[in-house]
């Protein structure tokens, strides 16, 4: 056995070290942090679900996004509409939860949590979540074009935790659920809904800055390495509740540092307007 090699029981004991076990999970991670992990993805989530954890993570799938509409243009939306470079590549097609088209981005793990036998997928052409494990209904089911952080507002809700494993805070979606409850409107993205008519849906906005949230979530983080992989745990009320806090007391703290980002600009202004 390669001493470098890590294995799902070594996961395992992680998981009940950090104290994560038997509670819903949100994980956000990279595969390749751990090194090498003997059975892939689905070691890690096998790991998670054997000590009775629900697994969720982001599944987000913007090829399925649409240029938003000539006619009705939302002011204040974090973008420039006279130079639309955003997606197309949703035209002509129609998302489902039952689709398993998923980012590259999103990580090889939020891939092999789509594809379990068991997943279930939210309704959300563009930023849906998936869950695995015994309350995975429970977190989907709300999830739609109108509340897309519903899974993340039971996560919470049900003393839940958010793992970043080998990812930084710019990938903690709960942030952007922070932004909301700190009284900005969510930027909107356009998609062909189940008619196949062209539909606003809720999304993040830019998290590049995200990482300047580390000092008031300092105090919240448990940290923890697992192979070569650094986890930073958080529960997600504590952390949700805070991130909050510090964004209305400072708008500015989310902001990327790009005087051209218009995500950024228009999401420290409060959003789009008119909605
Ligand atoms: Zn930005």
């Amino acid at each position: 056995m390669n001493a470098e090699t890590i294995h799902q029981e070594q996961i395992e004991a992680a998981i009940q070290a950090v104290g994560v076990a038997n509670r819903p999970v949100c994980l956000h991670s990279s595969l390749r942090s751990f090194g090498y992990v003997a059975g892939g993805a689905s070691a890690v989530i096998d790991a998670f679900l054997a000590v009775g954890s629900t697994l969720l993570t982001p599944t987000f799938s913007w090829g399925f996004a649409m240029p938003p509409p000539v006619e009705k243009r939302i002011a204040q939306n974090g973008w420039d509409y006279d130079n639309y470079l955003g997606p197309t590549g949703g035209i002509g097609r129609i998302f489902s939860p039952n689709t398993k088209e998923i980012d590259k981005d999103m990580g090889a793990i939020a891939a092999a949590v789509l594809n379990q036998p068991d997943a279930m997928r939210g309704n959300h052409p563009i930023c849906s979540f998936a869950a695995v494990g015994p309350l995975a209904a429970r977190f989907i089911e709300g999830q739609h074009g109108d509340n897309v952080y519903a899974p993340l507002d039971v996560l919470a809700d049900m003393a839940g935790m958010v793992v970043l494993a080998g990812v930084s805070l710019d990938k903690m979606t709960l942030i952007h659920l922070a932004e909301k409850q700190a009284g900005r409107n969510l930027f909107r993205r356009f998609a062909n809904d189940a008619n196949g008519n062209l539909a606003a849906v809720e999304v993040g906005g830019c998290s590049d800055g995200f990482e300047k949230l580390a000092d008031p979530l300092l105090t919240l983080r448990r940290t923890a390495h697992v192979g070569q992989s650094y986890w930073q745990i958080f529960r997600a009320r504590e952390a949700l509740v805070t991130a909050a806090a510090a964004i209305q007391a400072d708008p500015w703290i989310t902001h990327c540092g790009r005087a051209d980002c218009d995500r950024c600009n228009d999401a420290v202004k409060g959003g789009p307007v008119g909605i």
